[in-house]
């Protein structure tokens, strides 16, 4: 972005819904897909007189994501009521924690073409969902229906410093934060059933006669996809640099105050919608029904214990452990622990981590995406499919002859010799006997070996593919190429 005329400033506030059974303060089920308001209760439909209680588990995995982000965790935690109307939230107030954060003082590291940079993370809260409006299912299309069931779903609101700079580290950020997250089993993070969102709170700083000017902040909400997070930065950075071109309009001028806007993906533009409310507009209080928290260090450390290798000393262990490139390595790691470990067992089981990486990154993850599946659904363990390594590589089986025994295995089951055996894969490897039909099949192409012997190289290809042809494939093609070139020479 070194070629604009200004410099983006882009603070992201991430809301991810936590991975537990229940909601954060009843026992409500959080299962994504139920019937419309079947899965609430007098609590989470804010029933007068029905109280509260805490989801222990819910605030187990905050504190895990807090930690992995490197945060300092509160002794002392509660709970406060932001105070709005909204048809979607039934108490008219959401559970959710203002001045005293259950962790603050964070950062994540990502990879941008310039090396890793550390953003920081300014805080991270626990706080309850609201529930869901739809507007096209109406009917006569003027209703407006409520879903109530994801109302009370934990929510963990992470909110970065401004320190993201173009929309590409945004996008970055996002996908380390889902790595992480999904790492940990924290969140599946799903950005299509909205269990990862994401508001970008973008302003420009651009260079004039008395200095740099920064422009008012506006916050675009509605981001449902990375590309939509990348796109609407891009947008409304160019759009707040016209807007400062006719208004001039800067942070902390009279009357400018933060902004909402809305991110039409169709049209590709953002939309400005209202002035932000600022936070005393939510009459903050302590929720009186809930008792305020106090953690104690055994309990950070309890949580600590169970953090694991987290995604980025994974990334540079598998790199110099198993001399694999960056690239292979995100590639492996992006898909999650199991598969990080099924990596490991087939690396170790085959003694070949190139080939390993090969397999899994090709002919695996493809079955995983055909099946639209997971490496802990796969119907081969690791140490099988290290087997098919070891016998093609024994047998000189080819990659086609491997890749179809991989394919049987995969469908009708089998060990790979079992396999090699039934598809009738034993490979040509008597010498005596691939002479032979070398020398049957430069009889048969005699043009081909005169063409040859007159200094056309490419001639011999016409007798090396008579020869697969007669072995279907099952002689190992640097036996082939040297017996050829013998015979060649000799004729
Ligand atoms: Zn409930
Ligand atoms: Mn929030």
């Amino acid at each position: 972005m070194a070629d604009l005329p200004y410099r983006i400033v882009i603070g992201l506030e991430v809301h991810v819904q936590l991975l537990t059974q229940t909601k954060l303060f009843c026992g409500c089920s959080t299962r994504f897909g139920q019937p419309p308001n079947s899965a609430t209760c007098p609590v989470c439909l804010g029933l007068p007189g029905a109280l509260p209680v805490m989801n222990r588990r819910a605030f187990d995995l905050a504190v895990k994501a807090a930690l992995a982000l490197n945060c300092r965790i509160a002794s002392f935690t509660k709970w406060d009521r932001k105070n709005y109307y909204y048809p979607d939230l039934p108490k008219n107030y959401q559970i959710s924690q203002y001045d005293l954060p259950f962790s603050s003082d964070g950062h994540l590291d990502i990879q941008t073409p310039e090396g890793t940079k550390r953003i920081g993370i300014i805080r991270a809260h626990l706080e309850e969902d609201a529930g869901k409006l739809l507007h096209e299912e109406g009917g006569s299309g003027k209703d407006s229906l409520v879903d109530l069931n994801r109302t009370g779903t934990p929510l963990l609101e992470i909110v970065s410093q401004p320190e993201l700079s173009a929309p590409e580290e945004a996008k970055a950020y996002l996908e380390e934060l889902r790595l992480l997250l999904k790492a940990l089993e924290i969140s599946d993070c799903e950005m299509q059933e909205g269990s990862l969102r994401c508001d970008a709170n973008v302003n420009i700083h651009v260079p004039h006669a008395d200095g740099v000017a920064a422009t008012p902040i506006v916050e675009v909400k509605n981001l449902n996809s990375f590309r939509a997070v990348e796109r609407a930065i891009k947008f409304e950075a160019n759009r707040q640099y016209g807007q400062f071109q006719s208004d001039g309009k800067k942070l902390g001028d009279r009357g400018v105050s933060k902004a909402t806007a809305g991110w039409d993906d169709v049209r590709g533009v953002t939309v400005v919608q209202r002035r932000k409310e600022e936070a005393s507009d939510y009459r903050y209080f302590p929720d009186p029904d809930l008792v305020p928290i106090e953690v104690d260090s055994a309990w950070i450390a309890e949580v600590r214990a169970l953090l694991g290798e987290l995604p980025a000393a994974q990334r540079t262990r598998l790199q110099s452990q198993y001399a694999l490139s960056a690239y292979d390595t995100e590639v492996i790691t992006r898909q999650g622990r199991p598969f990080v470990a099924y990596f490991e067992e087939l690396a170790r089981g085959c003694g070949d981590a190139a080939e390993a990486k090969n397999w899994l990154t090709n002919e695996i993850l493809q079955t995983l995406n055909d099946r639209k599946s997971d490496v802990r659904a796969f119907p081969q363990p690791a140490d099988a499919i290290a087997e098919l390594i070891r016998e093609a590589k024994a047998t000189g089986l080819n990659k086609q002859r491997a890749r179809d025994v991989y394919a049987h295995m995969v469908s009708e089951g089998g060990t790979a010799k079992e396999v090699i055996k039934k598809l009738g894969f034993t490979p040509v490897t008597d010498e005596g006997q691939l002479r032979d039909i070398v020398r049957r099949a430069m009889a048969a192409n005699a043009k081909a070996v005169t063409d040859f012997k007159n200094g056309k190289v490419k001639a011999a290809d016409a007798i090396k593919g008579a020869v697969m042809r007669e072995t279907k494939g099952m002689a190992r093609t640097e036996m082939v190429q040297q017996i050829l070139l013998e015979e060649l020479q000799r004729a």
